[in-house]
């Protein structure tokens, strides 16, 4: 059998190795290695991909975070609504631009924003809800905008771990998610759905203004060469990235749907299990399972981390410390007392082996290991 990996970036690569080799050549050949062809050409296909009006590529997912709240011309003590339950880069950005983070809790079956609690934090200084689509599968859109609606608030997807899902609206209307707030950032971190081969991240919006906007926020705040309007930043995605990025979108609906199988899998088998909750699928979404993630019962997970970890199966805690328990926030956020949720579901969390190239043996593999576990 073949090694069993969170993710196998080296046998991914190996089925497009003649295009991505080709196409890093074409970038060295051209040494237009900034703001090449192959960034510009990226945007546009993604623009394509996603059905939205801008793509703005930037530096990495944690950038296009921090870009797009510096483009929304927030006030410092403005609250930011977003989950505990993250990875630490949503929150982060907005105490680094001295916005204040309120953390609100998870749905359990979702992992996504409990909308109940969103609307519980709204205050007069609130502007922002950033909901993060955990794991692949979309927050609860539908209701999220209503209220960013009825109360003047900017919504800005952290769509990291989501690209290529999406999320359909009661009146059947199908969006992408990144393309259903006032702006979607996504990251292209080697192990993220759609990963370059380094770090790389963007911007979406269908608001041609704050397009042009957040575009030159990552072009140092320039309008034309050496003026500068604005205070902004300094972050771009390189050709190189750029270059494999072209070749690898082509293949990311196949790679949904390599993970989409995997997962189907996996559930099917642990379906007898009780001390086990299986991703939870809902039927306006499609979750395209960046994560496979269990929640194991009853105080199991660490003893089934340590089973699987000794048959060379391994699985991650994601996230071990939810947002409103890290040092970086005393006296920057109220520690809310009433994240049940995401409190009790950190200690059950675990991730399994999720990616584009596991096989039928490794599928089996770990599945009868699991299933040994409970038995
Ligand atoms: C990966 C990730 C980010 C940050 O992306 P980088 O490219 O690593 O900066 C932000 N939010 C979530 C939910 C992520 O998974």
């Amino acid at each position: 059998m073949i090694p069993i990996q969170m993710v196998d970036l080296k046998r991914q690569y190996q089925k497009i190795k003649p295009q991505v080799d080709a196409a890093i050549q074409d970038v060295i050949d051209n040494t237009s290695f900034i703001h090449g062809k192959q960034e510009q050409d990226f945007a546009r296909n993604l623009e394509q991909y996603l059905g939205v009006k801008k793509v703005i590529p930037c530096a990495n997912g944690t950038d296009a975070l921090q870009i797009a709240l510096m483009a929304l011309d927030l006030q410092p003590g403005d609250e930011v609504i977003t989950p505990s339950f993250t990875f630490i880069a949503t929150a982060e950005v907005i105490a680094l631009l001295r916005l204040k983070p309120v953390f609100v809790d998870v749905d359990e079956d979702t992992f996504c924003l409990d909308i109940q609690q969103v609307k519980a934090a709204i205050t007069s200084k609130t502007k922002a809800i950033i909901p993060v689509h955990l794991f692949g599968q979309s927050a609860e859109m539908e209701s999220l905008m209503q209220l960013a609606e009825e109360h003047h608030l900017y919504v800005v997807e952290d769509n990291a771990q989501a690209i290529g899902g999406h999320y359909t609206f009661s009146n059947g209307v199908t969006q992408k998610t990144g393309t259903i707030g006032h702006i979607g950032c996504t990251s292209f971190f080697p192990s993220k759905n759609l990963g370059c081969y380094g770090d790389g991240g963007a911007l979406t919006t269908n608001d041609e203004a704050l397009g042009n906007k957040i575009r030159m926020i990552a072009n140092h705040g320039q309008s034309k060469k050496y003026y500068h309007d604005m205070v902004g930043c300094n972050s771009r995605l390189d050709s190189l990235q750029a270059a494999i990025l072209n070749v690898k979108l082509k293949y990311l609906d196949e790679y949904i749907v390599a993970r989409r199988k995997a997962a189907a899998r996996y559930t099917d088998a642990f379906k007898n299990i009780s001390g086990l909750k299986t991703p939870f699928s809902s039927g306006n979404t499609l979750h395209v399972f960046h994560q496979y993630t269990l929640l194991v019962r009853d105080g199991k997970r660490d003893a089934l981390h340590d089973y699987l970890s000794q048959k060379n199966i391994p699985s991650m805690i994601y996230y071990p410390v939810p947002a409103h328990h890290q040092k970086m926030f005393e006296g920057v956020s109220d520690i809310p007392a009433h994240l049940t949720v995401t409190d009790s579901i950190k200690n059950e969390v675990l991730s399994l082996p999720m990616h584009t190239e596991l096989d039928e043996e490794q599928l089996a593999y770990i599945t009868s290991a699991v299933l040994e576990f409970f038995s």
